[in-house]
């Protein structure tokens, strides 16, 4: 989950999705007004204008069928659900070359841009799969109705459009696999740049870069955006004491602990040493707070047995809590308030989610002994 924070945010993903859903429909509606009618009333083929309205008017009726059925559609159901609807294209741009006289028609060129279209978006399997079934009816449409008026050349004609179409179709086969195998390359050097390499959440580089973005998504939305800033109590001692890997090892179990606790739209961040920051967008504080206190509570249940078994030991982590805009109009001025909340709950003995509005009301808690907690 989290590396798909890292690829692409949710959000960007969201966008992606819609532009390609908005994409569709706009490409769909341009071939049927301009090509479809263009090449219907240019036709040599003695058809009468009564059926050329006729199949233009079914054709508007079947394409606004389709366009609602997209239009309703969720994004990211799209490329899943409505990948049938090329080949009912196909079916239909094979129909009315039929009736515009086969062979003679030059509507079959239609069928290129489908098998791109189609093609562009999916994988090469989703190709061959489109360029046979293409292939099969446009031959089929072709010859079945007009065996009478096909002569040599004709069947050559038919011939050597079907092996544009497969060259079309290699085509765009080699393309998408350069272009996925660059897409990998720069997806894989991305996320390795965004990535913290010991906890696999995102690092402080990705944080300075989203921060602003979220401020503004907040600003946009008009949602607050919460910011939870944790940090492990007491963890110089506990490398003191059980050596520098192992608390590699606690900071990795934590940030796993954060992961289990989020939902897929909060973005966990590795802010510091042994620093967290979670953002987490939409929630009012005191149920922010829960989450914090959640985590909080599942890292002091954890149980580390460390070299072997009676070794056990426990860990602690204090939180503090701010909200853009509430607390501050300045993102930046907004952390520094979650900062101060942090060292307030630190202040007050440690392992408690303090939120900026609870500085200087708490009681202290009480301080344990941090040589007899660690034995504990
Ligand atoms: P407090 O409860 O007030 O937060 O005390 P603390 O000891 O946790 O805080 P302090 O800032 O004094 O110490 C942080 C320590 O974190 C010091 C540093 O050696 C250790 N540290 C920072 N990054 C890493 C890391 O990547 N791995 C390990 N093992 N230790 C780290
Ligand atoms: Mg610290
Ligand atoms: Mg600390």
């Amino acid at each position: 989950m989290v590396n798909e924070i890292i690829n692409e945010s949710i959000k960007e993903k969201k966008q992606k999705l819609l532009k390609f859903k908005r994409n569709m429909l706009y490409f769909r509606w341009t071939i049927l007004v301009f090509t479809i009618p263009a090449f219907l009333f240019d036709s040599e083929f003695p058809v009468s204008k009564n059926f050329v309205y006729l199949t233009l008017l079914l054709t508007i009726l079947y394409n606004s069928i389709i366009s609602l059925l997209i239009a309703f559609k969720k994004p990211e159901k799209i490329k899943k659900d409505v990948g049938f609807v090329f080949y009912t294209d196909v079916l239909l741009v094979c129909f009315i070359s039929y009736i515009l006289g086969g062979i003679e028609s030059d509507i079959f060129i239609v069928l290129f841009f489908i098998i791109a279209y189609y093609g562009m978006s999916r994988d090469i399997a989703s190709i061959v799969n489109i360029t046979i079934f293409t292939i099969s009816m446009y031959s089929l449409f072709t010859l079945g109705a007009e065996r009478s008026r096909l002569n040599e050349f004709h069947y050559w004609k038919l011939i050597s459009r079907n092996l544009f179409m497969l060259i079309t179709a290699y085509g765009i086969s080699l393309l998408i696999t350069e272009v996925k195998k660059y897409d990998e390359m720069h997806k894989r050097e991305f996320k390795l740049a965004r990535t913290d390499k010991l906890t696999g959440l995102a690092n402080r580089h990705y944080f300075d870069q989203k921060l602003e973005e979220e401020a503004l998504y907040s600003d946009y939305t008009g949602k607050p955006l919460n910011i939870l800033m944790f940090d492990i109590d007491n963890f110089k001692k506990f490398n003191d004491t059980y050596g520098h890997m192992w608390g590699d090892k606690l900071l990795s179990i934590f940030g796993e602990i954060v992961m289990q606790n989020i939902r897929k739209t909060d973005i966990p961040f590795r802010y510091g040493g042994e620093e967290f920051i979670l953002l987490i967008s939409d929630l009012d504080i005191s149920t922010v707070k829960g989450i914090g206190d959640r985590i909080r509570s599942q890292l002091e249940k954890q149980n580390f047995n460390i070299g072997d078994e009676n070794t056990k030991c426990k860990v602690t982590v204090s939180c503090g809590i701010a909200q853009y805009p509430t607390h501050s109009k300045d993102i930046k001025e907004a952390i520094n308030c979650a900062d101060k909340a942090l060292y307030y709950a630190k202040e007050i003995g440690k392992n408690i989610v303090v939120t900026y509005d609870e500085i200087g009301k708490l009681r202290e808690t009480v301080q344990i002994d941090i040589d007899t907690y660690l034995s504990n």
